[in-house]
């Protein structure tokens, strides 16, 4: 039996990469009109690297790693679930803090979570991230949030929404996750399973959960937006008006809580109503405490990501055409041929995209191939057209067609593609 790809591991085939391909082009133009350069990490790591920084009661950590002990059976190897981890990982190690006080970062990559798959929810999954380290204004935040929607903007996708909430920092949180462990105690019997096992590790996840007895006995749950402390608040009330200074549509959903634990202060996420249950597209937050807690210097950083498959799913019908070829050349005859794989040569050498038939068809046979390829332009090399040096260039899309003069045709395709 013919082998098949792993469960939830998907191909990219030509016909949707031309769509994967314009949402990374537009990830370098914009990204990189605000200062981010791309950086590029292993897909494995250490595991204890995300274990230290994703969180030990987090979904991911508990059940959605791969993780494998290597050939030595000595080192516990973890495939990444995410980028964020990996990223600082990198920026401690090779101390990039040192080149330059702020770091604004960007990778886009596989991630792999052991996760039940479905539509929009995969094992191996693509992530489109950015980081900012090193600067605690909540100006970046703003900033980051801009980037995003800006990126949005130029890949066509309108239907999302912005909600950001704050989740305090250590120094008002803990307080509130008393406040909120006293709430769900009251209402344990009407949490579900996972709550109820979690509501004294990581209560902040009840809010999260997505079963609907946990969201119905908890509407009127404390909200952690009244137990910032002053500084909190004062972050948060200068996002939320940098934000409307710079016009970016947004609400305030303070039931968000991020399912990493490192994430401090402003949390965000960009939801839409097109994907189902799998209703985030991107989102991130704030993570003043991870680098240090790494062993890394103490400096501030906020950061996203975006699900690249998801983006995809939601361009649907304007998916990205792919490209099609600038000329055809069809042949009769073994000599039109040889002719026609010097000219197509020379085409490609100046970035035509010129295509010719390699199997002998039949001149229909290979205008019909043209058809399909939707080929732009093409050409029939005869014998009569080897001895005059001349040929008809056909216009596809016009039906029209041209006299030219075969040793003009690079110059000619040339002029043709750039008035295009
Ligand atoms: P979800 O609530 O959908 O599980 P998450 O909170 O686990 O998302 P993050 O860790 O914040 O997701 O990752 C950022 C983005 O990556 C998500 O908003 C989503 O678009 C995408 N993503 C996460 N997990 C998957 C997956 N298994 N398959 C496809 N995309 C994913
Ligand atoms: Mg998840």
């Amino acid at each position: 039996m013919a082998i098949s790809a792993i469960k939830g591991m998907n191909d990219i085939l030509p016909g949707d990469v031309e769509t994967w391909q314009f949402l990374e082009q537009k990830v370098r133009e914009v990204f990189g009109t605000y200062g981010f350069n791309e950086i590029r990490t292993p897909v494995a790591e250490k595991t204890e690297l995300f274990c230290r920084s994703i969180g030990e009661t987090t979904d991911i950590v508990e059940k959605e790693m791969y993780t494998f002990l290597d050939k030595s059976e000595k080192n516990s190897l973890t495939l990444r679930p995410e980028g964020t981890a990996p990223v600082m990982r990198s920026f401690i190690q090779n101390r990039l803090h040192a080149l330059d006080p702020v770091n604004k970062l960007y990778y886009m990559g596989p991630m792999f979570r052991y996760e039940r798959p479905q539509k929009g929810r995969y094992r191996q999954f693509h992530q489109i991230g950015a980081e900012v380290i090193g600067v605690e204004n909540p100006m970046i935040d703003a900033q980051l949030l801009a980037m995003l929607h800006h990126y949005f903007c130029e890949i066509g996708i309108e239907a999302v929404q912005l909600q950001i909430n704050s989740l305090g920092c250590p120094a008002c949180r803990p307080a509130y996750r008393q406040v909120l462990i006293s709430y769900l105690e009251s209402r344990l019997d009407n949490l579900c399973g996972d709550c109820q096992r979690r509501y004294q590790t990581n209560p902040l996840r009840v809010l999260d959960c997505k079963v609907s007895s946990c969201k119905e006995s908890t509407t009127d749950a404390p909200s952690v937006l009244d137990h910032l402390c002053g500084e909190c608040e004062e972050h948060f009330d200068a996002v939320k008006r940098h934000l409307c200074t710079l016009d970016i549509p947004f609400v305030v959903n303070a039931r968000m809580v991020r399912g990493l634990d490192y994430y401090v202060r402003t949390t965000f996420e960009l939801v839409t109503d097109q994907l189902g249950s799998q209703n985030a597209v991107a989102a991130g937050g704030r993570y003043d405490g991870l680098v240090e807690s790494l062993d890394g210097p103490a400096l501030p950083g906020i950061g996203f990501a975006i699900g690249v498959e998801r983006l995809v799913l939601m361009k649907g019908e304007a998916k990205v055409p792919a490209r099609r070829p600038d000329l055809f050349i069809a042949t009769m005859g073994q000599e039109a041929a040889d002719k026609a794989f010097v000219l197509m040569s020379q085409l490609q050498r100046t970035g035509i995209r010129a295509e010719m038939d390699y199997q002998g068809k039949s001149l229909k046979a290979q205008m019909r191939r043209a058809n399909k390829l939707a080929a732009r332009y093409s050409l029939v090399l005869g014998e009569q057209e080897l001895q005059s040096g001349e040929a008809d260039l056909k216009d596809m899309d016009q039906s029209t067609q041209q006299k030219i003069v075969l040793s003009e045709l690079v110059d000619l395709m040339g002029k043709l593609r750039a008035s295009a």
